[in-house]
């Protein structure tokens, strides 16, 4: 197979298959085989020639799942340019496993992206058919081939910022889409009414609330248009409802959706003109900015804000500070309140060497659970001083500022409230993290995001 390999015809769902749009479905022309010095995925060796087949089909899955994923890829180069390579620890190629069990889930584990098929009363729920699902997962991929230094964070901001950067590549893969776009303005309210794009996998929450219930914090989708106002992850309760903002990551990570969500929006309504055109535009310039925020955010606790300030930062070089009051306004927003004290510059090659001199604190977990008595989790502590930067923190006063250490036993509870750490147990889906032996501790690591 080389590049020049013809692509055929496939059926294709763009967004979700419960997705409330014009057109849940379509035939599209298959992506050809990757090229060039870009981050690589490999799909099943003795996949089925592309082709039309019918959805809840493993032929179908396994276009559908291609597809989305490779139009992450293109979401990311239209905002930034091509990703070259995965994380270091891909080592290679990244494999996209449609079917991996049954499940309702979808993960990212530095191996693979793995989808799972769930099958009910109702037929086959597959979160590989779900473009959003797929797209928030290679979005994990994305974030941790730019800041491997986040994976093995236990600060809750940290984990539910890759919650969000996933959900943010969601919607950016959606109005990489012209169709979609224009699907979208049609409908009345735009990108300010709740809608198919802000509206997060709603295939796989409908599944969870028919299987698990209604109260489930997975229950309904997540949406990017949302009032959540940031507060302490550690005071918030660690587990709730769908409805109700939670220190738990996927529930958190909604606030961080919610600024980038309202910086798009925002950017779109100062443009001239309304044409799809114009909303492809708005995208690829906050995708750009939030992608450059990714980058060269601090390592602080306060990721959200941090990523934010960075945002500011970028805009100021790339776009001569054409879009800080959309992104400001949008924090604000969400109660985070961006400053940047002016003159000083933080530049990418400066974030770059303070992520890589950052330094880990080990905190001890005993008394959270029998299992991690003597085991610690591991937390980045912040090297560089707060003159030097041009940086100050504000919002939270400094005596109301939790200790690293109650952040990292709150990360845990909500982890343990979901049963999330293996202790044996470490191939089941829900489970994300594991303690491992390194040297003559015991630590809490990543096993995967899902
Ligand atoms: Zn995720």
């Amino acid at each position: 197979m080389t590049a020049t390999k013809p692509a055929g015809n496939i059926d294709f769902i763009p967004n979700d298959p419960l997705a409330e749009s014009a057109d849940p479905m379509r035939v599209e022309s298959a992506h050809r085989e990757q090229v060039g010095q870009v981050a690589r995925f490999r799909f099943r060796a003795g996949a089925p020639a592309s082709n039309t087949y019918r959805p809840g089909t493993m032929e179908f899955l396994h276009w559908q799942s291609r597809e989305a994923a490779l139009d992450t890829l293109d979401a990311f180069a239209a905002c930034a340019g091509p990703l070259e390579a995965w994380a270091p620890d891909v080592r290679g190629q990244l494999e996209v496993v449609p079917n991996a069990g049954d499940d309702l889930n979808a993960s990212y584990d530095r191996r693979s992206l793995s989808f799972f098929v769930s099958r009910n009363a109702d037929g086959a729920i597959c979160s590989g058919a779900s473009t959003d699902v797929v797209s928030h997962e290679t979005g994990h991929a994305i974030l941790d081939s730019l800041r491997p230094d986040l994976w093995n964070s236990a600060l809750p901001e940290h984990a539910a910022f890759h919650e969000a950067f996933g959900d943010c590549m969601a919607i950016l893969v959606a109005l990489n889409d012209g169709e979609t776009r224009l699907a979208l303005l049609r409908q009345p309210g735009g990108l300010d009414a709740e809608n198919f794009v802000e509206s997060l996998a709603e295939e796989l929450s409908d599944a969870v609330r028919r299987t698990l219930g209604p109260a489930h914090p997975a229950s309904r989708p997540r949406h990017a248009l949302n009032s959540f106002r940031w507060e302490l992850p550690s005071r918030l309760p660690t587990t709730g409802g769908p409805d109700v903002l939670t220190g738990e990551v996927h529930s958190f990570a909604r606030i961080f959706t919610g600024c980038f969500y309202d910086t798009l929006r925002n950017i779109f309504a100062a443009q001239s003109g309304r044409t799809s055109e114009d909303l492809g535009n708005a995208a690829r310039i906050a995708g750009k900015l939030l992608i450059d925020g990714a980058r060269s955010a601090l390592e602080r606790p306060r990721l959200f804000e941090e990523a934010g300030t960075a945002m500011l930062v970028a805009d100021q070089a790339v776009n001569a500070g054409r879009n800080l009051a959309a992104i400001r306004e949008a924090f604000d927003a969400h109660g985070i309140v961006l400053s940047v004290t002016p003159g000083i510059h933080r530049t990418l090659a400066f974030a770059d060497l303070l992520h890589k001199l950052s330094l880990t604190r080990q905190v001890s977990l005993s008394g959270l659970h029998p299992m991690l008595d003597g085991v610690v989790a591991e937390a980045p502590v912040f090297v560089g001083g707060e003159s030097g930067i041009g940086y100050s923190v504000i919002d939270v006063d400094s005596s109301e500022t939790p200790a690293i250490e109650e952040e990292v036993r709150f990360f845990v509870q909500t982890l343990l409230a979901r049963e999330a750490i293996g202790f044996g147990s470490e191939q089941m889906q829900n489970v994300t993290h594991t303690v491992r032996l390194v040297g003559a501790m015991r630590v809490l690591q990543r096993l995967r995001f899902q």
